[in-house]
């Protein structure tokens, strides 16, 4: 559905037909529109067996999912859980909530990953956890990462919030972890308007985080707290979107590896260092599509940007940092953070929408070239 643009092109936009608005008025009409009801549990056994998992707890959004996940591993004060230095902020905050640490580490400048060689440096008797990002719908190097967990006894928490659908291996992230959690923001691949999801193959992890995001709550005796919850329910209304979102989910992600495909055949330009691309022991669903571009300083990203937008394409800069900013400057991390830094301070996402069609996206690449100079 065509929304009315100030820009031509923006970086992300949600793709709902009829099927989810009939979906979402039928849950409006069924009166079941708080948390109880058919759409829960069908969005999240669709889900679980879309992944490979055997349990699916939805949530309110994709940071409820990994404050659950960190809490139901027993993860809190004193302990240390592992993440990547270029990620959205949401799992290191997850980590801040329960009173435990993140642990900065650097990522790989390839699929810009957490580095798997710098892992092994950060841990020590504190660390409990590592938290697999898969940035921009990259599949991160779980056979290594598994490795290393094993060997240390730590659990694995997959952040599968921009790469629902991708794979290591052939085998779909989000089902290697102890517990994978998933986000449903309008911008994500599918979404519920805000909406979350865990999924894991431990039904006493499923069990404690339906309590958990149910208040606290007794299962067998209602009204009855055996500790303090939260209230980190989706609604039935945000799950029949969900539901009818999946059902689209393999044509989605089509579009945007074609997306994909056409963006690195038109992107051609001296100033243009590394186009995102996927590895040949994984797939990508190429959540943003991403470029790294030769730039003297933020200044000069900046100016660039305006350039697209004055071609009316909005674009967007990678992550930054964590390391760069308050809540995190004191936190432990890899010796260098060089590679998350450069990528970070190089980094362009372009628009990515599934409507976008193979003009759109030569139209969008000619403006990149153009804004990039001669
Ligand atoms: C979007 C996102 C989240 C959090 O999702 P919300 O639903 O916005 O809370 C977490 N991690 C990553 C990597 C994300 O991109």
């Amino acid at each position: 559905m065509a929304r009315k643009q100030a820009v031509r092109y923006p970086v992300a936009e949600p793709d709902i037909s009829a099927a989810e608005i009939r979906a979402v008025s039928d849950a409006v009409r069924s009166g079941w529109v708080s948390s109880k009801g058919r759409y829960i549990t069908q969005f999240e056994e669709g889900l679980a067996k879309y992944v490979g998992t055997s349990h699916g707890v939805s949530t309110s959004n994709g940071t409820t999912a990994l404050h659950l996940a960190v809490k139901a591993l027993g993860i809190g004060k004193g302990d240390r859980v592992i993440v990547p230095n270029l990620t959205f902020a949401s799992p290191a905050n997850a980590v801040i909530y329960e009173g435990a640490e993140p642990v900065l580490c650097d990522v790989e400048g390839e699929y810009w990953n957490l580095d798997d060689q710098k892992l092994e440096e950060l841990i020590d008797r504190s660390t409990k956890a590592i938290i697999a990002v898969h940035l921009y719908g990259n599949p991160c190097r779980m056979d290594r990462i598994l490795k290393i967990a094993r060997e240390h006894s730590l659990f694995v928490i997959e952040d599968v919030a921009e790469a629902l659908g991708s794979e290591f291996r052939n085998r779909r992230v989000g089902s290697f972890g102890d517990i994978s959690c998933f986000s449903f923001y309008g911008n994500k691949v599918i979404t519920t308007g805000e909406g979350g999801m865990c999924l894991t193959n431990n039904s006493s992890y499923a069990e404690r985080m339906r309590v958990l995001r149910d208040h606290g709550m007794n299962p067998q005796k209602r009204y009855w707290h055996d500790e303090v919850g939260y209230n980190y329910r989706m609604t039935n209304m945000q799950a029949a979107l969900g539901v009818a979102q999946l059902r689209r989910l393999d044509g989605f992600i089509r579009k945007k590896r074609n997306i994909a495909s056409w963006y690195s055949k038109g992107l051609r330009h001296p100033r243009i260092r590394m186009v995102q691309h996927e590895p040949d022991w994984g797939k990508s669903i190429y959540w943003l599509y991403s470029i790294l571009c030769d730039v003297d300083s933020p200044q000069d990203r900046s100016k660039l940007m305006e350039r697209l937008l004055k071609l009316r394409v909005e674009s967007r800069p990678l992550f930054y940092p964590l390391d760069q900013m308050p809540p995190y400057r004191r936190l432990k991390r890899s010796a260098d953070l060089e590679v998350s830094h450069a990528v970070s301070a190089s980094g362009l996402s372009l628009p990515s929408y599934t409507e976008l069609n193979r003009e759109d996206v030569l139209d969008i690449a000619d403006a990149v070239v153009v804004a990039l100079g001669t």
